[in-house]
């Protein structure tokens, strides 16, 4: 099978040839295959964020090639960046980037206004992914009333409204007790099933060595340090 994404040569330097310029990642090269589930590890400043953002089109590499099925997106201009966003990727956040004054069904249809989708479609998307995650009854409330566990389902259906194949998450369990967090596993277990790629970024010991994650991409001081297979 073809490769979905791969990463060869990658550099990603910021504050260039100014006085704080800083390598984040160095000279990286991957393959992932389509349906694989990546644990991308390594302490904090390794790089791991960088490598989600620039794995999900949410910024370029300084160098190097990025290319997602046969398409070369490392160059491409915001515009087309943002059109694969929407079409192909999933983002959880640590904090989950959730409008806390603003209702449950209004954070959810975040990513769909720019699509250009009528609104009676984009009413329907939104009950289906509110009903996946029971939270139905919650469209109205604002963010700032829920429970934890609440937002996390929010946060997990807002990622999911545009039916996405790859899902980005960045230290989803990072703020989350054990309860929460076997929850989120549980939901990520079904995407997999589902054949959606999921490449998230954590230093969480219970997600790494848990049955979804087949696949360790160690980082350290920029540098691949270590690339396992389970
Ligand atoms: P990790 O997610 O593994 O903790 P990051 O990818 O956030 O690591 O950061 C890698 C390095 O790049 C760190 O030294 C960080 O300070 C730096 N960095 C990240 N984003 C920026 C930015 N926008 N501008 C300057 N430096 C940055
Ligand atoms: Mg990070």
């Amino acid at each position: 099978m073809s490769v979905l994404m791969s990463l060869e040569g990658v550099n990603k330097i910021f504050n260039r040839q100014q006085p704080d310029e800083l390598t984040a990642l160095k000279d990286i090269t991957i393959d992932i295959n389509p349906g694989e589930v990546i644990a991308l590890t390594g302490p904090s400043g390794s790089g791991k964020s960088t490598l989600l953002s620039l794995c999900g089109c949410m910024a370029r590499p300084t160098s190097g090639m990025i290319t997602l099925e046969d398409r070369q997106i490392s160059r491409l201009p915001e515009k087309f960046l943002a059109k694969i966003r929407r079409d192909r990727f999933g983002f959880i956040f640590q904090q989950y980037n959730l409008l806390r004054d603003v209702s449950v069904l209004e954070n959810v249809l975040l990513p769909l206004y720019p699509t250009g989708m009528s609104i009676k479609e984009m009413r329907r998307s939104a009950d289906d992914v509110l009903q996946r995650f029971d939270i139905q009854q919650l469209a109205a409330k604002k963010i700032k009333f829920l429970s934890g566990g609440e937002q996390q389902r929010v946060a997990i259906a807002r990622a999911l409204i545009n039916q996405p194949d790859i899902i980005i998450a960045d230290e989803p369990t990072a703020h989350l007790d054990s309860h929460l967090a076997s929850e989120l596993l549980e939901i990520f277990k079904s995407f997999a099933r589902e054949g959606k790629n999921l490449i998230i970024a954590t230093h969480d010991p219970f997600v790494i060595h848990s049955s979804l994650v087949l696949r360790q991409i160690d980082l350290r001081f920029g540098l691949l340090e270590k690339d396992i297979l389970k």
